[in-house]
This record gives structure tokens, sequence and C-alpha cells, in this order.
């Protein structure tokens, strides 16, 4: 485990990057509907006006949505701190700089989890390795936007050839 988990939510560090870029339909789990890309209404500075309150008022998506410590680390490593609020020409590369983030660490979890498998010592030892690369390494914007079509690639044919090893049920696909 690496001394800083890089899956850990810290909405103090980030800019609120999930309630400006994720969009949601009205319904039981939002009270209304946010096209992607647009600040939700809610919104009052990087902070939710109606945090204590989101299931009662109706948003009970956000209270389940977990960015998994995408937002936080894009804002800190990406942009040392900087927000789309007060440097709006920002905003698209944010927003585009958290969308790669997040698969980042979509990938992080996986392979974590593919930890648990009974995998190989040759398997165990590329799965450490891919890791290694996604924790470690400092993202550039750049970096993010092409992770997707190189990088990712790599990691879900990687993930694909184990995935002999889930049980037969398991809850946990990919
Ligand atoms: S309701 Fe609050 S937590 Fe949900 S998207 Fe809007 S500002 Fe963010």
């Amino acid at each position: 485990m690496p001394q800083t988990d890089h899956l850990k939510t810290d909405c103090s560090k980030c800019a609120a990057l999930c309630c400006l870029v994720l969009a949601f339909d009205k319904g039981k789990d939002f009270a209304f509907s946010k096209n992607p890309c647009e600040p939700c209404r809610n919104l009052s500075g990087h902070r939710c006006s109606i945090h204590d309150r989101l299931t009662q008022e109706g948003f009970s998506g956000c209270v389940a949505y977990d960015c998994l410590g995408a937002g936080n680390r894009v804002v800190q490593e990406v942009f040392a701190g900087q927000s789309w609020q007060t440097d709006p020409r920002l905003t698209r590369v944010m927003m585009e700089a958290f969308s790669g983030m997040c698969e980042v660490h979509k990938r992080i979890d996986l392979l974590r989890v593919a930890g648990t498998l009974p995998l190989d010592p040759r398997e165990d030892q590329i799965r450490r390795e891919f890791l290694e690369r996604l924790e470690e390494h400092r993202w550039s914007g750049s970096e993010l936007n092409d992770f997707e079509v190189g990088l990712a690639l790599e990691i879900d044919i990687f993930l694909h050839a184990i995935r002999k090893y889930l049980p037969a049920g398991s809850p946990i696909a990919w």
C-alpha cells in the first residue's frame, strides 16, 4: 500500500469537479436534471449548499457517488490547487483531466481487487507493475487524455485474461 492512498476521496482538496462534470437525470436519485459540464445549481463555491441534507432533498445519487480520489488528485497533482471557478480558462482542461483520472483510479481499484485472486506469480508481478505505474506516476493533463487509448487498454486486456480467477457468481466484474 503506498503512503498516500490515492483512492481516498478528499472533497476539501478538490474543486467540486464531479458537481461540474457529471450529468444526471431527474428521478428517484436526483431531484432535477443536470447536463454534463454544467455547474450544479446547488454549488456554493466548491461546496454543496445542501450537503447535510442531500438525501432529504432528493439527491441520494450524490451520496452514493465516489470519485475514488480522482478529483482531489487532479486538482492537487495536475493543477497545483487551481480551480475552474477562479480561472474559467481551466474549465475544459480540468474536466478532461478529471475524466481521465477517474479512469486511472477505476483501474487502480480493479487491480487492487485482482490482488485478492489466486494469480500465479507472473500474473501478480504484472498486476503490481501496472498498479505502481498508476499510483506513483505524476500525471499531466495530456497523459490523462491519452490514458484510455494507451495504458488503459493494456490493463483491460490483462484484467480480461485473469477473469478466469473470479469466483462463479462474484459480484465483482470487469
Ligand atoms: S446536489 Fe450537491 S453534491 Fe450533488 S451535484 Fe449538486 S452540488 Fe454536487
